[in-house]
């Protein structure tokens, strides 16, 4: 682990000096020796900021200044958060942190225009039910999308769908 720092020569953020890629816009620290997962003969362009492959210019799309594969060009991303859930059900909402928190994804809710930390909160609200017109959106880090979309299909199998009381 270094303490060197430099600067992501895409978006300008601060990251790691050993870093392979910048971790908030997916571009590649240097592309030398490294080729697209898809077209081995392409030098690859950056890495998708979701699964962290590298891919070549035709396989990468840049999103509000962000990479994204083709398989994860639809997940919303903002900044270093993907967008794993959304319901308009804030008991569902909860229910879905708590998940997540429990098995040590980090977590962040939006449910207006703004990203805030509400994990602190659930404990003094309970879990009453009400149904906001608004999604509320469930985020956690990028680089561990697929996995807690794998860990909520899980999730969700093992839970009855009923309201209870
Ligand atoms: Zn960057
Ligand atoms: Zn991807
Ligand atoms: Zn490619």
């Amino acid at each position: 682990m270094s303490e060197e720092t430099m600067q992501c020569s895409s978006c300008r953020t601060a990251i790691p000096g050993d870093s392979d890629f910048c971790p908030l816009c997916g571009t590649l620290a240097q592309t030398e020796g490294v080729v697209c997962v898809t077209h081995q003969d392409h030098e690859a362009l950056g890495v998708c900021v979701i699964c962290s492959e590298p891919y070549c210019s035709d396989c990468l799309m840049k999103i509000k200044g962000q990479y994204l594969c083709a398989r994860h060009s639809m997940v919303e991303v903002i900044r270093e958060w993907a967008r794993a859930y959304e319901t308009t059900d804030t008991t569902d909402a909860q229910m879905i942190q708590g998940a997540l928190e429990q098995n040590g994804f980090r977590v962040v809710t939006q449910n207006t225009s703004s990203v805030a930390y509400v994990g602190a909160q659930l404990g003094e609200t309970g879990f009453q039910r009400s149904v906001s017109k608004r999604p509320v959106k469930i985020f956690v880090p990028a680089d561990r999308f697929d996995e807690a979309v794998a860990f909520l299909t899980e999730w969700q199998k093992g839970t009855p769908v009923d309201d209870g009381v």
